[in-house]
Protein backbone atom coordinates (compact mmCIF):
# COMPACT_ATOMS: atom_id res chain seq x y z
CA UNK A 1 0.00 0.00 0.00
CA UNK A 2 0.80 3.51 -0.84
CA UNK A 3 -0.10 6.34 1.45
CA UNK A 4 -0.27 10.11 0.46
CA UNK A 5 -1.45 13.01 3.06
CA UNK A 6 -4.01 15.31 1.99
CA UNK A 7 -7.23 14.52 0.22
CA UNK A 8 -7.78 16.57 -2.67
CA UNK A 9 -7.62 16.12 -6.28
CA UNK A 10 -3.66 15.87 -6.96
CA UNK A 11 -4.50 13.25 -4.01
CA UNK A 12 -7.10 11.52 -6.42
CA UNK A 13 -5.13 11.18 -9.74
CA UNK A 14 -2.36 9.80 -7.88
CA UNK A 15 -4.23 7.12 -6.57
CA UNK A 16 -5.55 6.11 -10.06
CA UNK A 17 -1.77 6.13 -10.76
CA UNK A 18 -1.21 3.99 -8.00
CA UNK A 19 -3.96 1.87 -8.80
CA UNK A 20 -3.40 0.97 -12.12
CA UNK A 21 0.30 0.03 -11.11
CA UNK A 22 -1.37 -2.26 -8.47
CA UNK A 23 -1.07 -0.39 -5.33
CA UNK A 24 -3.52 -0.01 -2.99
CA UNK A 25 -3.76 2.98 -1.85
CA UNK A 26 -4.21 5.08 2.07
CA UNK A 27 -5.36 8.76 2.63
CA UNK A 28 -4.70 10.70 5.35
CA UNK A 29 -7.26 14.19 5.23
CA UNK A 30 -9.94 15.01 8.04
CA UNK A 31 -12.56 15.86 5.58
CA UNK A 32 -15.27 12.42 5.22
CA UNK A 33 -15.79 13.73 1.33
CA UNK A 34 -12.05 13.95 -0.08
CA UNK A 35 -11.69 13.41 -3.72
CA UNK A 36 -8.97 10.97 -2.93
CA UNK A 37 -10.58 9.67 0.41
CA UNK A 38 -13.46 8.42 -1.90
CA UNK A 39 -11.38 6.41 -3.98
CA UNK A 40 -8.75 5.11 -2.01
CA UNK A 41 -8.96 1.55 -0.15
CA UNK A 42 -7.89 3.19 3.23
CA UNK A 43 -8.86 6.71 4.29
CA UNK A 44 -8.05 7.52 7.42
CA UNK A 45 -10.35 10.47 8.38
CA UNK A 46 -7.80 12.97 11.29
CA UNK A 47 -6.10 15.70 11.03
CA UNK A 48 -2.48 15.56 9.78
CA UNK A 49 -0.91 14.97 13.23
CA UNK A 50 -3.07 12.84 14.93
CA UNK A 51 -0.66 10.22 16.25
CA UNK A 52 -2.74 7.15 15.45
CA UNK A 53 -3.34 7.87 12.06
CA UNK A 54 0.25 8.87 11.60
CA UNK A 55 1.16 5.56 13.19
CA UNK A 56 -1.19 3.42 10.91
CA UNK A 57 -0.03 5.15 7.80
CA UNK A 58 3.36 4.31 8.92
CA UNK A 59 1.99 0.38 9.36
CA UNK A 60 0.55 0.09 6.34
CA UNK A 61 1.93 2.28 3.42
CA UNK A 62 5.74 1.52 2.06
CA UNK A 63 6.16 4.65 1.31
CA UNK A 64 4.07 8.09 1.40
CA UNK A 65 3.92 11.44 -0.08
CA UNK A 66 2.09 14.22 0.35
CA UNK A 67 -0.26 16.22 -2.00
CA UNK A 68 -0.03 19.89 -0.73
CA UNK A 69 2.95 22.02 0.33
CA UNK A 70 1.03 22.81 3.99
CA UNK A 71 0.89 19.68 5.34
CA UNK A 72 2.84 20.03 9.11
CA UNK A 73 6.54 19.37 8.60
CA UNK A 74 5.91 17.60 11.88
CA UNK A 75 3.96 14.81 9.96
CA UNK A 76 6.56 14.09 6.72
CA UNK A 77 9.46 13.74 9.85
CA UNK A 78 7.41 11.38 11.87
CA UNK A 79 6.54 9.06 8.79
CA UNK A 80 9.97 9.31 7.54
CA UNK A 81 11.55 7.96 11.21
CA UNK A 82 10.27 4.29 9.63
CA UNK A 83 9.00 4.68 6.17
CA UNK A 84 10.09 5.99 3.03
CA UNK A 85 8.77 9.75 2.45
CA UNK A 86 9.03 11.63 -0.51
CA UNK A 87 8.95 14.83 -0.88
CA UNK A 88 11.43 14.66 2.55
CA UNK A 89 10.00 17.08 5.20
CA UNK A 90 13.05 19.72 4.96
CA UNK A 91 12.61 20.11 1.09
CA UNK A 92 8.35 20.85 1.99
CA UNK A 93 9.71 23.41 4.21
CA UNK A 94 11.45 25.38 1.60
CA UNK A 95 8.63 25.09 -0.60
CA UNK A 96 6.09 26.35 2.46
CA UNK A 97 8.02 29.74 2.95
CA UNK A 98 8.51 32.01 0.12
CA UNK A 99 11.39 33.90 1.87
CA UNK A 100 13.36 30.48 1.79
CA UNK A 101 12.04 29.92 -1.48
CA UNK A 102 13.89 32.92 -2.61
CA UNK A 103 16.83 32.21 -0.85
CA UNK A 104 17.47 28.74 -2.59
CA UNK A 105 16.95 30.30 -6.24
CA UNK A 106 19.42 32.33 -5.57
CA UNK A 107 21.55 29.89 -4.30
CA UNK A 108 21.16 28.01 -7.25
CA UNK A 109 22.27 30.79 -9.25
CA UNK A 110 18.49 30.99 -10.70
CA UNK A 111 17.25 34.30 -11.13
CA UNK A 112 14.10 35.72 -9.22
CA UNK A 113 12.24 38.85 -9.00
CA UNK A 114 13.59 41.97 -7.31
CA UNK A 115 12.02 41.45 -3.42
CA UNK A 116 12.66 42.32 0.20
CA UNK A 117 11.16 39.93 3.37
CA UNK A 118 9.56 42.11 5.54
CA UNK A 119 9.49 40.73 9.34
CA UNK A 120 8.82 43.82 11.42
CA UNK A 121 7.31 47.43 11.13
CA UNK A 122 10.69 48.54 10.71
CA UNK A 123 11.45 46.36 7.20
CA UNK A 124 8.80 48.04 5.70
CA UNK A 125 9.72 51.29 6.11
CA UNK A 126 13.39 50.89 4.89
CA UNK A 127 11.66 49.18 1.62
CA UNK A 128 13.93 50.23 -1.62
CA UNK A 129 11.97 52.40 -3.56
CA UNK A 130 12.53 50.27 -6.78
CA UNK A 131 10.55 47.09 -5.21
CA UNK A 132 7.38 49.37 -6.09
CA UNK A 133 5.03 49.10 -7.27
CA UNK A 134 5.10 45.83 -6.31
CA UNK A 135 3.33 43.04 -4.62
CA UNK A 136 2.94 41.77 -0.87
CA UNK A 137 2.82 38.36 -0.63
CA UNK A 138 2.68 36.27 2.65
CA UNK A 139 5.77 34.25 3.20
CA UNK A 140 3.35 31.48 4.12
CA UNK A 141 -0.22 29.49 3.27
CA UNK A 142 -0.78 31.83 0.48
CA UNK A 143 -2.56 30.12 -2.92
CA UNK A 144 -3.95 30.85 -6.04
CA UNK A 145 -3.85 34.31 -5.47
CA UNK A 146 -4.65 34.98 -1.91
CA UNK A 147 -2.68 36.21 0.87
CA UNK A 148 -1.42 38.43 -2.00
CA UNK A 149 -1.94 42.70 -2.10
CA UNK A 150 -0.66 44.70 -5.19
CA UNK A 151 0.95 48.27 -3.78
CA UNK A 152 1.15 51.07 -5.81
CA UNK A 153 3.45 52.81 -3.62
CA UNK A 154 5.01 53.16 0.61
CA UNK A 155 1.17 54.05 2.01
CA UNK A 156 -0.49 51.04 0.02
CA UNK A 157 2.24 48.89 0.85
CA UNK A 158 2.38 50.24 5.10
CA UNK A 159 -1.36 49.41 4.71
CA UNK A 160 -1.45 46.07 3.08
CA UNK A 161 1.18 45.22 5.82
CA UNK A 162 -0.73 46.03 8.72
CA UNK A 163 -3.94 44.45 7.23
CA UNK A 164 -2.29 41.47 6.71
CA UNK A 165 -0.58 41.52 10.77
CA UNK A 166 -4.58 41.88 12.06
CA UNK A 167 -5.67 39.46 9.81
CA UNK A 168 -2.96 37.02 9.63
CA UNK A 169 -5.16 34.61 7.46
CA UNK A 170 -3.66 32.21 10.38
CA UNK A 171 -0.48 33.01 9.18
CA UNK A 172 1.29 34.23 12.31
CA UNK A 173 4.66 32.78 13.33
CA UNK A 174 3.21 31.93 16.81
CA UNK A 175 0.85 29.65 15.51
CA UNK A 176 3.37 27.02 15.12
CA UNK A 177 3.49 25.79 18.17
CA UNK A 178 -0.61 25.48 18.20
CA UNK A 179 -2.83 22.66 18.25
CA UNK A 180 -3.76 20.92 15.59
CA UNK A 181 -6.93 22.64 14.40
CA UNK A 182 -5.87 25.93 15.60
CA UNK A 183 -4.01 27.45 12.06
CA UNK A 184 -6.38 26.79 8.99
CA UNK A 185 -3.67 26.24 5.98
CA UNK A 186 -5.27 25.60 2.38
CA UNK A 187 -3.96 23.74 -0.16
CA UNK A 188 -3.54 25.08 -3.59
CA UNK A 189 -4.56 22.27 -4.98
CA UNK A 190 -7.40 20.81 -2.84
CA UNK A 191 -8.71 24.81 -2.49
CA UNK A 192 -10.11 23.28 0.63
CA UNK A 193 -9.63 24.76 4.18
CA UNK A 194 -6.95 21.89 6.06
CA UNK A 195 -6.20 22.30 9.33
CA UNK A 196 -2.68 21.99 8.58
CA UNK A 197 -0.49 23.76 11.31
CA UNK A 198 1.96 26.10 10.28
CA UNK A 199 5.36 24.84 10.33
CA UNK A 200 7.92 24.83 12.40
CA UNK A 201 11.01 25.77 10.65
CA UNK A 202 12.25 29.29 10.30
CA UNK A 203 10.45 32.32 10.40
CA UNK A 204 13.82 34.41 10.35
CA UNK A 205 14.20 37.05 12.81
CA UNK A 206 10.05 38.09 12.67
CA UNK A 207 9.09 40.14 15.54
CA UNK A 208 6.94 37.73 18.11
CA UNK A 209 3.45 37.18 16.26
CA UNK A 210 4.46 38.96 13.19
CA UNK A 211 3.10 37.90 9.68
CA UNK A 212 6.48 37.57 7.59
CA UNK A 213 5.75 39.10 4.31
CA UNK A 214 7.93 39.11 0.93
CA UNK A 215 7.14 42.16 -0.87
CA UNK A 216 8.05 41.72 -4.63
CA UNK A 217 8.62 44.20 -7.49
CA UNK A 218 6.02 43.78 -10.68
CA UNK A 219 7.31 42.58 -13.21
CA UNK A 220 5.64 43.38 -16.95
CA UNK A 221 5.07 39.51 -17.33
CA UNK A 222 5.12 38.67 -20.96
CA UNK A 223 3.97 34.95 -20.35
CA UNK A 224 4.26 32.40 -17.43
CA UNK A 225 5.53 28.79 -17.54
CA UNK A 226 5.79 25.88 -15.45
CA UNK A 227 8.25 22.85 -15.49
CA UNK A 228 6.97 20.02 -13.73
CA UNK A 229 9.94 17.05 -13.17
CA UNK A 230 11.08 13.77 -11.15
CA UNK A 231 13.92 13.09 -9.70
CA UNK A 232 14.67 9.79 -8.50
CA UNK A 233 16.74 8.53 -5.21
CA UNK A 234 19.97 8.17 -7.68
CA UNK A 235 19.52 11.79 -8.84
CA UNK A 236 18.13 10.81 -12.23
CA UNK A 237 15.51 13.45 -13.70
CA UNK A 238 13.20 13.05 -16.06
CA UNK A 239 10.46 16.01 -16.87
CA UNK A 240 7.21 16.87 -18.74
CA UNK A 241 7.68 19.58 -21.86
CA UNK A 242 7.37 22.87 -20.71
CA UNK A 243 3.90 24.34 -20.44
CA UNK A 244 2.82 27.40 -20.84
CA UNK A 245 0.12 28.86 -18.17
CA UNK A 246 -2.39 31.35 -18.48
CA UNK A 247 -3.60 32.74 -15.01
CA UNK A 248 -7.24 34.51 -14.26
CA UNK A 249 -7.48 36.09 -10.86
CA UNK A 250 -4.36 34.30 -9.29
CA UNK A 251 -5.84 31.12 -10.68
CA UNK A 252 -4.73 28.77 -13.28
CA UNK A 253 -7.29 28.58 -16.16
CA UNK A 254 -5.69 27.45 -19.17
CA UNK A 255 -1.86 25.50 -19.90
CA UNK A 256 -0.66 25.17 -23.33
CA UNK A 257 1.93 22.02 -23.88
CA UNK A 258 3.12 21.44 -27.16
CA UNK A 259 5.44 22.90 -30.24
CA UNK A 260 4.51 26.36 -30.67
CA UNK A 261 3.97 26.98 -26.88
CA UNK A 262 6.84 28.66 -25.95
CA UNK A 263 10.04 29.80 -27.38
CA UNK A 264 12.62 27.10 -27.82
CA UNK A 265 15.21 28.55 -26.25
CA UNK A 266 12.97 30.24 -23.13
CA UNK A 267 12.22 26.38 -22.78
CA UNK A 268 16.24 25.11 -22.27
CA UNK A 269 16.67 27.79 -19.82
CA UNK A 270 13.44 27.25 -17.64
CA UNK A 271 14.44 23.01 -17.44
CA UNK A 272 17.80 23.67 -16.96
CA UNK A 273 17.30 26.24 -14.25
CA UNK A 274 14.26 23.36 -12.69
CA UNK A 275 16.78 20.98 -12.88
CA UNK A 276 19.22 23.27 -10.79
CA UNK A 277 16.62 23.99 -8.11
CA UNK A 278 15.63 19.94 -7.96
CA UNK A 279 19.31 19.29 -7.32
CA UNK A 280 20.31 21.86 -4.97
CA UNK A 281 17.50 20.29 -2.73
CA UNK A 282 18.72 16.67 -3.31
CA UNK A 283 14.84 16.44 -4.08
CA UNK A 284 13.40 13.34 -4.90
CA UNK A 285 10.02 13.16 -6.39
CA UNK A 286 7.91 14.87 -8.34
CA UNK A 287 8.49 18.88 -8.46
CA UNK A 288 6.89 21.38 -10.19
CA UNK A 289 8.67 25.08 -10.78
CA UNK A 290 6.90 27.91 -12.33
CA UNK A 291 8.75 31.03 -13.95
CA UNK A 292 7.40 34.01 -15.07
CA UNK A 293 8.85 35.35 -18.96
CA UNK A 294 9.71 39.20 -18.90
CA UNK A 295 9.32 40.75 -22.02
CA UNK A 296 12.78 41.65 -23.58
CA UNK A 297 13.86 45.31 -22.07
CA UNK A 298 14.89 46.77 -25.42
CA UNK A 299 12.79 46.68 -29.15
CA UNK A 300 14.97 43.32 -30.74
CA UNK A 301 15.66 41.88 -27.38
CA UNK A 302 15.75 38.72 -26.20
CA UNK A 303 12.47 37.72 -23.76
CA UNK A 304 13.90 36.32 -19.76
CA UNK A 305 12.79 34.26 -17.20
CA UNK A 306 12.56 34.78 -12.96
CA UNK A 307 11.61 31.59 -11.37
CA UNK A 308 8.25 32.18 -9.27
CA UNK A 309 7.78 29.48 -6.82
CA UNK A 310 7.90 25.53 -6.56
CA UNK A 311 5.49 23.12 -5.34
CA UNK A 312 6.58 20.00 -4.13
CA UNK A 313 4.37 17.63 -5.68
CA UNK A 314 2.14 17.20 -9.08
CA UNK A 315 1.20 20.30 -10.14
CA UNK A 316 -2.46 21.84 -12.46
CA UNK A 317 -0.29 22.56 -14.82
CA UNK A 318 1.05 19.40 -15.23
CA UNK A 319 -2.72 17.59 -15.35
CA UNK A 320 -2.75 17.49 -19.36
CA UNK A 321 0.17 14.50 -18.72
CA UNK A 322 -2.78 12.12 -17.96
CA UNK A 323 -3.90 12.41 -21.68
CA UNK A 324 -1.10 13.77 -23.66
CA UNK A 325 1.96 11.74 -22.46
CA UNK A 326 2.65 8.31 -22.18
CA UNK A 327 3.65 8.95 -18.38
CA UNK A 328 1.81 11.27 -16.56
CA UNK A 329 2.96 13.61 -13.80
CA UNK A 330 1.37 10.79 -11.00
CA UNK A 331 2.79 8.00 -12.38
CA UNK A 332 6.05 9.51 -12.16
CA UNK A 333 5.56 9.90 -8.36
CA UNK A 334 4.21 6.61 -7.92
CA UNK A 335 7.29 5.60 -9.47
CA UNK A 336 9.33 7.87 -7.00
CA UNK A 337 7.76 6.50 -4.44
CA UNK A 338 7.71 3.12 -5.14
CA UNK A 339 11.79 3.38 -6.21
CA UNK A 340 10.94 2.39 -9.95
CA UNK A 341 12.34 3.31 -13.15
CA UNK A 342 12.00 6.99 -14.24
CA UNK A 343 11.65 6.99 -17.87
CA UNK A 344 11.53 10.06 -19.57
CA UNK A 345 7.16 10.82 -20.55
CA UNK A 346 7.00 10.84 -23.89
CA UNK A 347 4.17 13.27 -25.06
CA UNK A 348 1.94 11.89 -27.95
CA UNK A 349 -0.33 14.55 -28.46
CA UNK A 350 -0.26 18.86 -28.31
CA UNK A 351 -2.65 19.54 -25.20
CA UNK A 352 -4.73 22.48 -24.08
CA UNK A 353 -5.95 22.24 -20.40
CA UNK A 354 -9.08 24.07 -18.93
CA UNK A 355 -9.71 24.79 -15.44
CA UNK A 356 -13.26 23.80 -14.41
CA UNK A 357 -13.65 26.39 -11.70
CA UNK A 358 -17.42 26.55 -9.67
CA UNK A 359 -17.84 29.66 -11.01
CA UNK A 360 -19.24 27.06 -14.14
CA UNK A 361 -22.27 26.07 -12.29
CA UNK A 362 -23.52 29.66 -12.77
CA UNK A 363 -23.20 30.37 -16.44
CA UNK A 364 -23.49 34.14 -17.68
CA UNK A 365 -24.10 36.29 -14.52
CA UNK A 366 -22.92 34.63 -11.64
CA UNK A 367 -20.47 33.91 -9.31
CA UNK A 368 -22.38 36.83 -7.88
CA UNK A 369 -24.67 35.15 -5.39
CA UNK A 370 -22.47 31.76 -5.23
CA UNK A 371 -20.65 30.85 -1.72
CA UNK A 372 -17.33 31.63 -1.71
CA UNK A 373 -14.30 29.34 -0.86
CA UNK A 374 -15.19 29.84 2.50
CA UNK A 375 -18.98 28.70 1.90
CA UNK A 376 -20.30 32.14 2.75
CA UNK A 377 -22.47 33.78 0.26
CA UNK A 378 -21.55 36.93 -0.50
CA UNK A 379 -24.83 38.21 -1.21
CA UNK A 380 -28.05 36.03 -2.32
CA UNK A 381 -27.92 33.61 -4.93
CA UNK A 382 -29.55 34.81 -8.05
CA UNK A 383 -29.96 31.39 -9.61
CA UNK A 384 -29.19 28.09 -8.64
CA UNK A 385 -26.31 26.19 -9.03
CA UNK A 386 -26.44 24.32 -12.28
CA UNK A 387 -23.97 21.13 -13.70
CA UNK A 388 -22.56 22.40 -16.53
CA UNK A 389 -23.58 20.26 -20.18
CA UNK A 390 -20.48 17.77 -20.32
CA UNK A 391 -22.31 16.24 -22.82
CA UNK A 392 -21.70 18.67 -25.30
CA UNK A 393 -17.96 18.85 -24.50
CA UNK A 394 -17.47 15.11 -24.65
CA UNK A 395 -19.21 14.96 -28.72
CA UNK A 396 -15.77 17.17 -29.47
CA UNK A 397 -13.03 14.79 -30.45
CA UNK A 398 -9.97 15.09 -28.11
CA UNK A 399 -11.53 16.58 -24.95
CA UNK A 400 -10.85 14.48 -21.72
CA UNK A 401 -13.02 15.76 -18.86
CA UNK A 402 -11.67 14.93 -15.39
CA UNK A 403 -14.12 15.68 -12.34
CA UNK A 404 -13.18 15.45 -8.71
CA UNK A 405 -15.65 14.08 -7.47
CA UNK A 406 -17.06 17.40 -5.13
CA UNK A 407 -20.54 17.94 -5.30
CA UNK A 408 -20.80 21.71 -3.55
CA UNK A 409 -19.71 23.70 -6.27
CA UNK A 410 -18.04 26.95 -5.16
CA UNK A 411 -16.86 30.96 -6.52
CA UNK A 412 -12.79 30.07 -7.54
CA UNK A 413 -13.11 26.13 -6.52
CA UNK A 414 -11.10 23.54 -8.86
CA UNK A 415 -14.03 21.23 -9.75
CA UNK A 416 -12.29 19.35 -12.55
CA UNK A 417 -10.33 20.24 -15.77
CA UNK A 418 -11.21 19.58 -19.69
CA UNK A 419 -7.69 18.16 -21.72
CA UNK A 420 -8.06 19.18 -24.89
CA UNK A 421 -5.34 16.70 -27.03
CA UNK A 422 -4.46 16.83 -31.07
CA UNK A 423 -1.35 16.22 -33.35
CA UNK A 424 -1.01 19.85 -33.17
CA UNK A 425 -1.01 22.49 -30.64
CA UNK A 426 -2.70 24.81 -33.35
CA UNK A 427 -5.69 21.82 -33.34
CA UNK A 428 -5.56 21.62 -29.80
CA UNK A 429 -6.25 25.10 -29.61
CA UNK A 430 -8.65 24.94 -31.75
CA UNK A 431 -10.78 22.18 -29.90
CA UNK A 432 -10.00 23.91 -26.15
CA UNK A 433 -11.82 27.10 -28.15
CA UNK A 434 -14.93 25.45 -29.05
CA UNK A 435 -15.09 23.75 -25.66
CA UNK A 436 -14.77 26.76 -24.05
CA UNK A 437 -17.42 28.86 -25.55
CA UNK A 438 -19.64 26.02 -24.89
CA UNK A 439 -18.83 25.69 -21.08
CA UNK A 440 -19.34 29.55 -21.35
CA UNK A 441 -15.22 30.07 -19.87
CA UNK A 442 -13.53 33.32 -21.22
CA UNK A 443 -11.75 33.12 -24.63
CA UNK A 444 -7.96 33.48 -24.19
P1 LIG B 1 0.30 31.74 -5.67
O1 LIG B 1 1.09 31.04 -4.63
O2 LIG B 1 -1.00 32.25 -5.17
O3 LIG B 1 0.21 30.96 -6.96
P2 LIG B 1 2.06 33.54 -7.12
O4 LIG B 1 3.23 34.19 -6.48
O5 LIG B 1 2.35 32.46 -8.10
O6 LIG B 1 1.12 33.06 -5.95
O7 LIG B 1 1.18 34.66 -7.80
C1 LIG B 1 -0.01 34.38 -8.50
C2 LIG B 1 0.01 35.09 -9.85
O8 LIG B 1 0.14 36.52 -9.68
C3 LIG B 1 1.19 34.71 -10.72
O9 LIG B 1 0.96 33.50 -11.43
C4 LIG B 1 1.31 35.95 -11.62
O10 LIG B 1 0.31 35.91 -12.63
C5 LIG B 1 0.97 37.09 -10.68
N1 LIG B 1 2.20 37.62 -10.05
C6 LIG B 1 2.77 37.16 -8.92
N2 LIG B 1 3.91 37.82 -8.63
C7 LIG B 1 4.09 38.72 -9.61
C8 LIG B 1 5.10 39.72 -9.89
N3 LIG B 1 6.16 39.91 -9.08
N4 LIG B 1 4.96 40.49 -11.00
C9 LIG B 1 3.87 40.31 -11.81
N5 LIG B 1 2.90 39.40 -11.61
C10 LIG B 1 2.99 38.60 -10.54
MG1 LIG C 1 1.66 30.45 -8.32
Amino acid sequence: MLGVLGGGQLGRMWAHAAQNLGYQTAVLDPDPHSPAGLVSHLHLCADFLDPQALAQMAQQCAAITTEFENVPAQALAQLAQTRFVSPAAAAVAVAQDRAQEKAHFTHCGVPVAPHAVLASAADVSAVAGDLLPGILKTARLGYDGKGQARVANRAELLAAWQAMQSTGLAMKSGDQALGANAARATSPNMDEPHPAQAIASTQGQATPSATVCVLEKMLPLAAECSVVLARGQDGHMVHLPVQANLHRKGILAVTEVGDGALDTALATQALAAARDVAQGLDYVGVLCVEFFVLAPDAPGGKPSLVVNEIAPRPHNSGHHSIDSSDVSQFDLQVRCMAGLPLVPPRAHSAAVMLNLLGDLWWPGSVPAGAPDQQGKKTHPPTEPAREPDWAAVLAMPGVHLHLYGKTQPRAGRKMGHLTCTAPTLVQARDVARQAAQSLGLAPW
